[in-house]
């Protein structure tokens, strides 16, 4: 779905959790379900109407090709898309969502978790594989597995 990097050296390439993981309410793309319109099977973008697509889907950039995290944690490698979220109260906010199962526990994903958390406490939030909720308090962030 990403389209529009701010860091000219990413690309989505094979990439297209964001057509799979977050509601696309213009879409009425339900969360975790392929877009109608995507190819999971597709090594490109996979999207079958791209010219044509939704002005919230062609906006949408994740934090990773907005340039957070290295340059080899693109969320299809590291199983965690960096969502960018609109909180009610909070207004801009940041959800770690998980893509495969335990994802979020692995070193790379708690070490960015970690500083997540330090350089914006309280709006950091997480969606284990298949939850469709968001949450703050679930994960433990596990330091001694912390890596840099
Ligand atoms: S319209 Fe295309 S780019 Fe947008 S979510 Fe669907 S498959 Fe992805
Ligand atoms: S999740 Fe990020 S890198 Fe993957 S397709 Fe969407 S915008 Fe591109």
């Amino acid at each position: 779905m990403g389209s529009t990097p701010t860091n000219q050296a990413r690309a989505c390439g094979a990439c297209k959790l964001c057509c799979m993981l977050p509601e696309i309410p213009s879409m009425n793309k339900p969360v975790d379900t392929w877009c109608a319109h995507a190819d999971p099977t597709s090594t490109d973008c996979g999207c079958t109407d791209y010219e044509n697509r939704p002005d919230g889907c062609r906006a949408f950039s994740c934090g990773w090709l907005r340039g957070m995290g290295d340059e080899d944690d693109r969320p299809d490698k590291l199983g965690v898309m960096f969502q960018p979220v609109m909180h009610d109260d909070l207004g801009d906010a940041l959800a770690f969502v998980e893509a495969e199962p335990g994802a979020l526990d692995r070193p790379r994903a708690q070490w960015y978790l970690s500083q997540a958390f330090v350089q914006a406490p309280g709006r950091i939030f997480i969606r284990r594989y298949r939850d469709l909720n968001f949450k703050t308090t679930e994960l433990t962030v596990n330091r001694s597995s912390i890596a840099g």
